[in-house]
């Protein structure tokens, strides 16, 4: 580290050690209108132990793309809290959900009515876990750690890569790793993937409305490590054209069925009922995913549907474990990287448990065109 950084450091650390006099500091965290993630901090008087004692709160919307300026306050309504990995103690960090001021969940908010669904179908305990693919750039849009101006050797070394050259920004990834354990979120492991810089961590299994806000704050402690270490990350399905494998969101699943000895039989109608709206799962399973779903680099083709046991080229993959016991899980290699989760995992319920009147996955999407 530089002299000055370092000198930085020490100054700053003089101000964190200062007693915080029983306050709370409470960072909102919330979806902005293009997907990405926004946040605010205030302080609170006392230490927060249920959602419900944390206040809503508000923004402005146009500053977003949320809400038009004559109009411009977007509700923040609580959903979930974590303790806060960067300011540690009693300090939190809060997903919120936006919504309009006539109550209507703002457009991006595909949180409430995914949570619809998941209450309906809370007896067939549905799980999920969701392996998040993502991509390093420095501060001149590079790939981090990729030689100036041209490119490392073909793909091959990199996946699940060890020593210098093969492997980038370890640091990183352990931080990230640690900030989201001591958030006390259900990240199940990482790992260095296929085109370097390429990363993957994996959060779950995560019960129902719990796997969207999990993975949201996962990602938003990505992005805040990332930033102290001056490196972007990126959710695009496809950072790099040419021989480079794209970043998705594969997204395993199991019902309580599927998980008890003979699931198998679960497994296989869920499999059927996919199969016979591959078109409306498409749609909500990522921008630009065309990109990326071309039958090569471990996908299969984004206008048919297949599955098979053990087969990376597949729509979904039965893993060989799972066939083999006859019970457990699937999972779904179609998800981009830059899903949102709410939507995926929403329409996953609703195909695989049934639709119910009042929630519809699809037109969720359609609202953000809106
Ligand atoms: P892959 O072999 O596809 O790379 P990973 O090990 O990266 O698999 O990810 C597997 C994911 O599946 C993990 O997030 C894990 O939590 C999740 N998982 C395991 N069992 C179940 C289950 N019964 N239901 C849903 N998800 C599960
Ligand atoms: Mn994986
Ligand atoms: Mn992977
Ligand atoms: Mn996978």
């Amino acid at each position: 580290m530089a002299d000055i950084e370092m000198e930085k450091t020490h100054i700053l650390q003089k101000y964190l050690d200062l007693d915080q006099r029983g306050k709370v500091i409470a960072e909102y965290v919330w979806i902005d209108g293009t997907g990405n993630l926004r946040s605010k901090g205030r302080t609170l008087n006392k230490k927060v132990t249920s959602i419900d004692q944390l206040p809503e709160w508000n923004f402005d919307g146009s500053s977003t793309n949320q809400a038009p300026g004559n109009d411009s306050d977007v509700y923040l309504k609580p959903a979930a809290f974590y303790p806060d990995p960067f300011r540690r103690g009693d300090n939190i960090v809060v997903l919120a959900e936006c919504f309009n001021n006539d109550g209507t969940p703002n457009k991006f908010n595909h949180r409430h009515e995914a949570a619809k669904l998941f209450q309906a179908h809370e007896s067939e305990e549905i799980w999920f876990g969701l392996e998040q693919e993502y991509t390093l750039f420095d501060q001149y849009d590079q790939v981090y750690g990729w030689p100036k101006g041209g490119f490392p050797a073909p793909q091959g070394p990199y996946y699940c890569g060890v020593g210098a050259g093969r492997v980038h920004a370890r640091d990183l990834i352990e931080a990230h790793y640690r900030a989201c354990l001591y958030a006390g979120l259900e990240i199940s492991g990482i790992n260095a993937e296929v085109m370097p810089s390429q990363w993957e961590f994996q959060v779950g299994p995560c019960t129902g409305i719990k796997m969207g806000d999990e993975l949201w704050m996962a990602r938003y402690l990505l992005h805040r490590v990332a930033e102290e270490f001056g490196v972007k990350i990126s959710f695009h399905p496809k950072p790099l054209k040419g021989d480079w494998n794209g970043a998705g969101c594969h997204t395993n699943v199991s019902t309580k069925n599927m998980r008890a000895p003979g699931g198998m039989k679960y497994i296989d109608e869920a499999i059927d009922k996919l199969a016979k709206r591959h078109s409306e799962h498409i749609k909500l399973y990522g921008t630009d995913n065309e990109m990326r779903l071309t039958g090569r680099h471990e996908t299969a083709s984004m206008t048919s549907f297949s599955s098979g046991v053990a087969n990376r080229g597949a729509s979904i993959r039965i893993p060989r474990s799972v066939a083999k016991e006859g019970y457990g899980y699937f999972e779904d290699r179609r998800p981009a990287s830059n899903i949102d989760p709410y939507l995926v995992t929403g329409i996953m319920c609703e195909t695989i448990c049934g639709a119910i009147e009042n929630a519809d996955m699809s037109k969720e999407f359609d609202r953000e065109s809106q």
